[in-house]
């Protein structure tokens, strides 16, 4: 029951719980070539590096967004 989009990349899986998403932007201002609300889909979890887009994707304030790097290293801590 859950709003939960998947984004499938090669190297990482972007989730996004659009009920979850404070609009704060700051996804689409730290990487606009991932994230870009003008394209559909607005996730393009292959224009950076798996790296960069989990770094950038701990920065998101509500927890909106997380991801699964599928290397098997880590994935975003599931909220409480
Ligand atoms: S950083 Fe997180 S809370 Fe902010 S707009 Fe992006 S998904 Fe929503």
């Amino acid at each position: 029951m859950t709003n939960q989009k998947v984004y499938y990349g090669k190297d990482i899986e972007v989730m996004f719980n659009s009920e979850v998403c404070i609009h704060s932007g700051i996804c689409v201002k730290g990487l606009p070539g991932v994230f870009d609300l003008s394209k559909r889909p607005w996730v393009n979890p292959d224009a950076d590096t798996m790296e960069a887009i989990a770094r950038h994707i701990d920065t998101c304030p509500s927890g909106a967004l997380t991801y699964r790097r599928l290397d098997g290293e880590y994935s975003t801590k599931k909220e409480g």
